[in-house]
């Protein structure tokens, strides 16, 4: 059995970060970096699925669910568009194997697609 991920970690209490929303498999919280004005994480509360390509192919619903999230934290944190980043593997960032999507939002560099 491997360490439980930061993210489950916060979800639990162990770890300090205020959950800013959360429906019933899913929650937010304010990345700790933040890339832009607005830079939150939507992240499943099970750490089953590593990155959003596993995520997709086991549970398309909870997919929806993330995206159905991020979009109402860019209504009430931005103006209501975003950009969502799923960092997918090593090679392109990912840091933390529990799938987690980056809600970019507020002024954003268009040339500045990372998170
Ligand atoms: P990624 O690099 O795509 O796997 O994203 C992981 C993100 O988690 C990074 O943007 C980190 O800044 C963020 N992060 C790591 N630890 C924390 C924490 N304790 N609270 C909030 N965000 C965190």
């Amino acid at each position: 059995m491997s360490e439980p991920s930061i993210f489950t970690r916060i979800l639990e209490g162990e770890v300090p970060s205020e959950i800013i929303a959360e429906t019933e498999n899913a929650f937010a919280i304010r990345d700790i970096h933040p890339q832009a004005p607005v830079h939150l994480l939507v992240i499943p509360k099970s750490e089953e699925y590593r990155n959003v390509v596993e995520l997709a192919a086991g549970d398309p619903e909870l997919l929806a669910e993330l995206i159905g999230l991020a979009s109402s934290l860019a209504t009430e944190h931005g103006g209501g568009d975003f950009r969502l980043v799923f960092n997918t593997g090593p090679n392109a960032g990912q840091t933390v194997f529990h799938v987690h999507a980056h809600v970019l939002a507020g002024e954003l560099e268009e040339k500045t697609l990372g998170a």
